[in-house]
């Protein structure tokens, strides 16, 4: 199965089994928004919890707050997203198809890494065992062009960007002859700068009304609450504010699924720290969030740190994290250090003074922020596609399975009579009530054959049978999503046994903080 066909059975599979839908779909759906269904918004809620207990919980410096989505509008002046908040478009004269220009240029690089990479994979067949690779590529004549011409373009694409020369990031276009992939044409507009926030109205008409925006980040929400936090909750540098919430883009979408969509939601933390200490504090911060994403044990060779090309207008420092989507690697996650650029702004564009006082030295001053922000969509969309696997049994028998962590599996576990009589749905039910304070389960009433199965598609890590037996002598069957194990357990430790399973411990337990 090829990557793509992959993707398109994930997002089909997330469909069926209701974890999210388009939005509005009996409307034929709106571009790049979704809706969460029963089991989606909980393997969401679960990874949102998995994050903020991360921060808040096990950081005694860390505190969250949930601010408001419409802020002020002179917010958005000072925190720059008024001015530069902006993609480099352009658009298809043939398809009238509209693109992001540093897209297609990132694209048609990565295609040259991959030419690379197939080159050397050529000659490892050739030459066997005595292959040299290293050596390969500094010296095949094949390699070094692509190579060259690579690097060429690398560092015109760089300097168009850092330059905002619109112009150049066209004329890179035209000359690596990147074609519409719907017209196949080379009919290019001029690129052009769109600023990516939506609006709308405050007040009751549209004469007296206050243009606002709806956030295209939470964190602004943090920085203007950073004395009110402070204050009140007496926090000594270096501390931290968490935030989950909805963000919203007006982004030119190219179809991921839920990867990018206009509608979204981030999970972000925002670090004050002493001036001069920040690159100390983002390397923290970049170990400690790789560690987060790997403890959840989709394998470390997925994950990876990309540098920034262009340091956003905010940023002295900047790394994704990127996991390797079926689509290749993306970013899930950007840690950034962004100095005292939104502080010291909104400090001009409100009058008011934000600025800490350090009993240590004596100092008064505006800190420096390291950042570190995640889209819960992406989030899910790595779980999903990390755990989704189909399986062929013993007996050619085939299963779908979501190997989702235990900790973030929608449902925990599922009580099952094996036959509706004889007092068995009962004891199920009993089971289900025993547990359902402390973990999500369910009393399965699908048909026996399928209910396995049904389980394993929304990944319910424990199945526990009822049977005949059980009345006898009070012990059922635990099944195991992965392994398909079973094992006899007495009714009484199945409290202990579903905690060891799906609790958060297990995961923090692998994050050193
Ligand atoms: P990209 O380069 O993919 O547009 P970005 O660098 O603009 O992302 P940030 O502004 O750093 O993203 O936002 C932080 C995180 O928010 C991203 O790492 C991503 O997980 C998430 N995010 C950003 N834009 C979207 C979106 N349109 N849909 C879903 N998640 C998003």
């Amino acid at each position: 199965m090829t990557q793509e066909e992959l993707f398109k059975k994930l997002v089909a599979h997330c469909k069926e089994y209701g974890f999210i839908f388009p939005s509005s779909e009996i409307y034929d759906g709106l571009g790049a928004v979704y809706d969460y269904g029963q089991n989606g918004v909980e393997l969401k809620n679960n990874i949102k919890r998995y994050w903020w207990d991360s921060m808040v919980k096990l950081h005694d410096n860390i505190v969250g707050i949930d601010a408001a989505i419409f802020m002020h509008p002179r917010t958005w002046e000072a925190s720059g997203h008024v001015g530069a908040f902006n993609d480099p478009l352009i658009d298809n004269k043939d398809s009238k198809k509209r693109y992001r220009a540093d897209v297609l240029i990132e694209e048609w690089l990565a295609k040259q890494d991959e030419k690379i990479g197939k080159e050397v994979e050529k000659a490892r067949k050739r030459f066997g065992e005595a292959f040299d690779e290293e050596q390969y590529r500094a010296t095949s004549p094949r390699v070094k062009e692509i190579a060259e011409r690579r690097d060429e373009i690398h560092s015109r694409f760089a300097d168009a960007l850092n330059n905002n020369d619109l112009a150049e990031l066209r004329q890179i276009i035209l000359d690596c002859e990147i074609v519409c992939p719907i017209s196949g044409t080379r009919n290019w507009t001029d690129v052009r700068q769109f600023n990516l926030m939506f609006s709308t109205q405050m007040g009751s008409t549209a004469e007296g009304a206050n243009t606002i925006y709806l956030r295209p980040e939470t964190a602004q929400g943090i920085f203007v609450n950073f004395l009110n936090v402070q204050k009140t909750g007496r926090m000594k540098i270096p501390f931290g504010i968490a935030q989950i919430g909805k963000a919203f883009r007006n982004e030119i979408v190219a179809r991921q699924f839920i990867f990018r969509m206009r509608e979204f939601e981030q999970m972000e933390m925002q670090f004050f720290v002493r001036p001069g200490t920040e690159m100390e504090w983002w390397n923290k911060w970049k170990n400690t969030r790789m560690a987060w994403h790997r403890a959840l044990g989709f394998g470390d060779d997925n994950y990876r740190f990309h540098d920034h090309e262009k340091l956003a207008h905010y940023a002295n420092a900047a790394a994704d994290i990127e996991f390797n989507f079926p689509f290749g690697f993306k970013e899930v996650e950007g840690i950034h250090s962004r100095t005292d650029f939104d502080l010291g702004n909104h400090e001009k564009f409100s009058g008011r003074k934000l600025r800490y006082f350090d009993p240590e030295t004596g100092e008064s001053y505006v800190p420096y922020v390291v950042e570190t922000s995640i889209g819960v969509d992406r989030m899910v969309l790595q779980v999903l596609s990390a755990a989704y696997c189909e399986e062929k049994l013993e007996g050619g028998e085939e299963r779908t399975v979501l190997r989702i962590p235990a900790a973030l599996a929608p449902v925990k576990a599922a009580a099952m009579p094996l036959v509706k009589k004889d007092g068995l749905p009962e004891v199920a039910q009993k089971i289900v009530d025993s547990l359902k304070y402390d973990f999500n389960s369910y009393d399965e009433k699908d048909s026996i054959g399928k209910r396995y199965r049904r389980q394993d598609a929304v990944g319910t890590p424990l199945c526990i049978t009822v049977d005949h037996t059980t009345l006898e002598d009070g012990t059922v069957t635990v099944r195991h999503r992965d392994t398909m194990a079973q094992q006899r357990v007495r009714i009484e430790e199945l409290h202990a046994l579903v905690d060891g399973e799906v609790s958060l411990r297990k995961l923090f337990s692998k994050i050193d903080l």
